[in-house]
């Protein structure tokens, strides 16, 4: 049978060990201060914890406050840091003001001179109120939260309705483990916590990083469309889908024209700013699967799975035309950006390469034709 205190240590231990396996994991690593505010939650939980603990055994009721205030703070930091993952604004203004009022709370107890009986059921409330608003931030309504936040939220929940329950039902016993099932129950989803958050919450830090460095190992940072690499690769895997389904994809190479008057003319931070103009007039009109990449300077690519040379020199034309009527950056008054786009369908058996380098002949044949045109290209060559 497991008492109340044997129970308390264990966790307590967990926790401080959590804590030192997160100091361990950050030095040296770049500094993440959800991660660090996650840190010192579980020191502070764990420390109150193992003061729980040592109270009784050692006789020092000063523990018992101690404890308390700590295992308040240590799940008001919890908060923070959930606060502090999700870049909320402005919560501070919300979380000190609270945790000063329950740290009042808890002080006012000890200064009213709360039995330890009385101080467990005051923590109870505060703990339960605090993960309850984790729970809450977890499992808010969310388009594409991954199932990891959703787990951790849940186990939140269970939390808080495991001491609520024990409040309720259970009327503050803090005997042993499998006196009734409420008991039973509050225990082991306190368990649940330490164990499914501490990890859970340390994977969940670690795949908004991940997603963070796939981000900057595919994205262009000027203007947002795929990079070279991602847009060949992303393009040759949407090739393959399509000639296995059967289906047309275009391929347009665009290049801005005279792009080079427009840097000297106003300035290379206003070239950035117009790249970025384009590339969102381009990105506005394209569809759910088309893919988009920035080749290189002003020179850009569009695949366009399942649609037809027809379609294609339809979107085209459009394209051109919106970049004509785009907004041009205030540093640029009196330029007229223009594109030029050369279109073809990507054959049977057609290689990406090859494809791209028909397509960029016929963007030659647009330049050469006058520029702002769009131009279709010729049909592979076949060997007798
Ligand atoms: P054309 O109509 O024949 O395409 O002429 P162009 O001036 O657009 O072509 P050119 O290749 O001579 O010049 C391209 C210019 O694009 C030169 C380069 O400085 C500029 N450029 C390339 N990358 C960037 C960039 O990231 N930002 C800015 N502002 N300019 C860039
Ligand atoms: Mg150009
Ligand atoms: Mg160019």
């Amino acid at each position: 049978m497991i008492d109340i205190q044997t129970f308390m240590l264990a966790l307590g231990v967990g926790n401080i060990a959590f804590a030192l396996l997160m100091a361990g994991y950050m030095r040296g690593a770049p500094s993440n201060s959800a991660l660090k505010a996650w840190m010192w939650a579980r020191l502070l939980s764990g420390l109150g914890q193992v003061c729980a603990w040592t109270a009784p055994h050692f006789g020092v009721d000063l523990l018992v406050d101690v404890a308390s205030f700590t295992w308040v703070a240590g799940a008001a930091m919890e908060l923070g840091a959930y606060c502090l993952f999700f870049g909320f604004r402005r919560w501070r203004q919300a979380l000190y003001p609270a945790t000063v009022a329950a740290m009042l709370v808890v002080a006012s107890a000890a200064a009213l001179g709360a039995s330890p009986r009385q101080m467990t059921w005051t923590v109870a409330v505060l703990v339960a109120l605090l993960a309850s608003a984790a729970a809450m931030i977890l499992l808010r309504p969310q388009k594409d939260a991954p199932l990891l936040q959703r787990l951790i939220g849940a186990v939140d929940a269970l939390f808080a309705l495991a001491i609520w329950m024990w409040m309720a039902v259970a009327d503050g016993r803090t005997d042993a483990f499998n006196a009734s099932p409420i008991l039973g129950f509050a225990y082991l989803s306190s368990y649940l916590l330490m164990i499914v958050n501490g990890f859970g919450f340390l994977l969940l830090c670690k795949m908004k990083d991940d997603a963070g460095m796939r981000r900057l190992a595919t994205i262009d940072g000027l203007t947002e469309t795929l990079n070279r690499r991602a847009f060949f690769e992303r393009a040759d895997a949407a090739r393959m889908l399509a000639q296995r389904l059967r289906k047309p994809i275009a391929l347009m190479m665009l290049d801005l024209d005279h792009f080079k008057q427009l840097n000297d003319g106003f300035g290379h931070a206003c070239g950035d700013e117009a790249l970025r103009v384009f590339a969102a007039t381009a990105r506005g009109m394209l569809r759910e699967h088309d893919l988009m990449g920035r080749l290189g300077g002003e020179e850009f690519a569009l695949a366009l799975p399942g649609t037809s040379l027809e379609g294609a020199l339809h979107a085209a034309e459009r394209l051109r035309v919106a970049v004509t009527e785009a907004p041009l950056p205030s540093c640029a008054t009196g330029y007229r950006m223009t594109v030029s786009i050369g279109v073809i369908v990507i054959e049977p058996n057609e290689e990406l390469t090859a494809a791209l380098a028909r397509a960029d002949h016929a963007l030659y044949a647009a330049k050469v034709g006058g520029r702002n045109r769009v131009e279709v290209g010729s049909a592979i060559l076949k060997c007798a």
